[in-house]
């Protein structure tokens, strides 16, 4: 996966969350949007800050050339983000936000749960290198590509 696809990425997830929902509970949930795009929702927004951060320059010209070099990119900028990243993309992160959404929304946790794990499934055929999903980090880090 390049960062570059992360906007279809992102919406794929949110629509599959929807037909889960409409699956399971007759409904299009805006909820189920919301859990399937969680993992992405919150390992990007470092990525986004850091990109303007480091395209920040004297003219808009340049400003845009870097943030378009750093949307293309495909690695991470630093430690802290590959960690926020890997850190929503997991087995255990799968098991608290289910846990979560249980105390939450009793009803429909299970909607939910499965939302947030078919995010990390379709990962696992769609993403590779740095981005390649780890279901179980921290414990193992190899990875299915
Ligand atoms: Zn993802």
């Amino acid at each position: 996966m390049q960062l570059q696809d992360l906007g279809v990425d992102c919406i794929f997830h949110g629509v599959l969350g929807l037909a889960i929902s409409k699956q399971f509970l007759g409904r299009y949930l805006t909820l189920a949007f919301l859990f399937s795009v969680i993992p992405d929702l919150i390992d990007t927004t470092p990525y986004q800050i850091q990109k303007f951060r480091h395209s920040f320059k004297e003219s808009i010209k340049e400003f845009l050339n870097d943030f378009l070099k750093f949307t293309r990119r495909d690695q991470f900028f630093d430690n802290w983000d590959r960690h926020i990243y890997r850190s929503t993309h997991n087995v255990f992160a799968w098991i608290f936000i289910t846990l979560i959404s249980w105390f939450i929304f009793p009803d429909i946790f299970v909607v939910l749960s499965i939302c947030y794990l078919s995010h990390l499934l379709i990962d696992i055929f769609t993403h590779q290198d740095e981005f390649a999903t780890r279901l179980f980090i921290p414990f193992q880090i190899f990875t299915f590509k």
